[in-house]
């Protein structure tokens, strides 16, 4: 945060993505955003973004709200920390015969996962996820409230006297790839609802669950906009040109060192023509 502070401007979302914020015609404006609703943005994120001003729009998922339950993901993810990929995949392949194979013929994770989170309607993927837990007798759910997982009611609502604004991430933080037209209605529409009641602002912003172009639909933008949203979020890679936006991209930040960030940021600056924006090297 001190390194792009230093060489760029932080804006809200809405500025960023909107000629009437003012802002639109600005090159290097930067917006800071967070998807899922997780509890460190509260105690880690929050505390950074108001020790430097620096405004950003959380993304939440409905369902996870105040650790009601834990998102579908996650549970796969808690029973492979808990019981090993090579375990789960082979549990997977055991309760449903299909195959999840690299092609080298292991056991693999990442197709198993593809799988679940592009083609699987959510009703069959969280039945599937209930017999695993079962056949590996590892019960997640129960972790989520003692780790305080995700974002309280009360965490949003200081938050936002804070000055985070909340936008929609869904309900289930389910790929709307794997919904039909009607279900993905029902994700944006009820999400959109609850944002709004929990953290009392408008809800303008949609970001896609997973938010890589496989992950949402032809028609998906146009549902987006069908809900009352003004603006769906993606995972994409550039700057966003100037001007009202109905989508925009994001640069994913890593787990990586700053002059890896760094670096990672100026190339993506100088190929969208934003040479010598940040003049000097930063501080090492
Ligand atoms: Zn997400």
């Amino acid at each position: 945060m001190v390194y792009l502070k230093r060489y760029y401007r932080f804006h809200g979302l809405q500025e960023v993505g909107n000629p009437d914020g003012g802002s639109q015609s600005e090159k290097g404006a930067i917006a800071v955003t967070f998807d899922d609703g997780f509890g460190d943005n509260y105690r880690f994120a929050f505390p950074i973004l108001k020790t430097y001003g620096i405004p950003a729009t959380v993304f939440l998922v409905t369902d996870a709200l105040d650790n009601r339950t834990l998102l579908w993901m996650h549970r796969l993810a808690y029973l492979v920390n808990a019981c090993g990929g090579q375990a789960v995949v082979e549990a997977v392949e055991a309760l449903s015969g299909e195959r999840f194979r690299s092609s080298d013929g292991q056991p693999s994770m990442r197709a198993l996962r593809e799988r679940l989170t592009c083609r699987t309607p959510p009703k069959d993927r969280d039945e599937l996820l209930n017999s695993l837990c079962e056949e590996l007798k590892t019960w997640p759910e129960q972790s989520v409230e003692r780790e305080g997982l995700y974002l309280t009611s009360a965490e949003i609502k200081e938050m936002t006297q804070g000055g985070i604004a909340f936008g929609s991430h869904g309900v289930t933080h389910t790929a709307l790839a794997a919904l039909s037209g009607r279900a993905q209605m029902d994700e944006l529409r009820r999400s959109k609802r609850v944002v709004e009641e929990v953290a009392g602002n408008e809800c303008p912003y949609f970001a896609y669950p997973f938010g890589e172009p496989r992950h949402y639909r032809p028609e998906s933008q146009a549902l987006v906009h069908q809900a009352g949203y003004e603006c769906v979020v993606k995972v994409g890679g550039g700057w966003n040109p100037a001007g009202k936006a109905a989508a925009l991209d994001r640069i994913k930040v890593e787990e990586e060192p700053l002059p890896a960030f760094a670096s990672r940021i100026e190339g993506i600056s100088l190929r969208s023509g934003l040479r010598g924006l940040r003049g000097s090297p930063p501080v090492q």
